[in-house]
């Protein structure tokens, strides 16, 4: 009896042992339940703050998309993630959302610290990220970004362009604080930047990691097979948590989930390209909803911007 107890023990044990080292991530993203709001500023950890919001439902019910709706970058549902993080030195901010939301950042801002903001980082040039840089340029700051995103904004005849740019990696030392800036690869841009912060074990990843359908700017250089490693790069680094681009503070489990899906849909992709089906038919085929994708924040970005380009890519490999 006891060697058959202890036979069923260690059966029990190597099954969950199993199931621990084996265990998937789930494929079926799950949307953030969010109200129409507006800004609001959340501690992180200490020292390191988040500004999201302000939050409309315009993109869930498609309303930006018709000649008469609103622009694309005015209706995104929730613009850029902010970070903002103190040292006894003043502050970094990490993105600043569209132009005329830099007021309501602002004085979020001063509701944690009357310390003056010494350096503007930005992880990508999209302007629901960075439309604020010419405020700050006009006030004396640098703005520091990678090289190519500084072209991109460049090309794109966009104001405000960093005047600071770096290659592979960047630090700022500020009080005793430590704020790397990575360039890993490709992936949503040719310019984007992790923000690193060592002492807190967390990274901004700007839009390469998105709480929700990851659009790919293929008009700046995005690549959906090179994000794949560039995720993977992100992955190296030494953190517990992550504010994405958009939407919830995650942690290195829901990264490996986007990455997951995000594999998922590039093997349906390459398939569905390799096999010819009709672009009108692709978003069909694709079965979105088995990711939870086809309703998110960003959906319609992607499908206006990065579907076709996307199956081009895909059919080429
Ligand atoms: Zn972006």
């Amino acid at each position: 009896m006891l060697r058959i107890t202890t036979k069923l023990f260690i059966s029990l044990c190597i099954a969950l042992l199993c199931n621990t080292v084996f265990s998937q991530p789930s494929l079926q993203y799950v949307p953030e339940d969010l109200a129409e709001g507006p800004m609001q500023i959340e501690r992180v950890k200490e020292g390191l703050y988040l500004i999201r919001g302000p939050f409309s439902l315009c993109m869930r019910d498609d309303c930006f998309i018709g000649e008469t709706g609103p622009a694309p970058e005015e209706a995104n549902r929730e613009t850029g993630d902010i970070a903002v993080r103190v040292t006894d030195r003043g502050l970094i901010l990490v993105d600043n959302k569209f132009y005329d939301q830099v007021d309501n950042v602002l004085d979020l801002i001063r509701s944690i610290s009357p310390l003056p903001i010494m350096y503007v980082l930005n992880t990508h040039y999209h302007s629901d990220h960075t439309q604020g840089n010419s405020i700050f340029r006009s006030a004396g700051l640098d703005i520091v970004a990678h090289k190519n995103t500084r072209s991109n904004f460049l090309n794109k005849g966009q104001a405000g362009e960093p005047n600071i740019v770096f290659d592979r990696e960047a630090s700022i030392f500020l009080g005793d604080v430590e704020v790397r800036l990575l360039h890993v690869g490709r992936g949503h841009t040719d310019g984007d930047s992790i923000i690193y912060f060592p002492d807190l074990r967390t990274v901004h990843a700007g839009d390469l990691v998105m709480d929700g359908m990851p659009i790919i700017d293929y008009s700046a250089g995005g690549t959906a097979i090179e994000w794949i490693q560039t995720i993977d790069a992100l992955l190296e680094i030494d953190f517990d948590t992550l504010i994405p681009g958009h939407g919830r503070i995650m942690n290195r489990e829901d990264v490996l989930a986007y990455k997951y899906r995000f594999e998922e849909m590039n093997r349906r992709m390459r398939d569905i390209a390799q096999r010819g089906v009709p672009i009108d038919e692709v978003l069909e085929a694709l079965k979105l909803e088995e990711l939870g994708w086809e309703n998110t924040g960003s959906t319609p970005t992607w499908l206006s911007l990065s579907l076709e380009p996307y199956y081009n890519e895909m059919a080429s490999q």
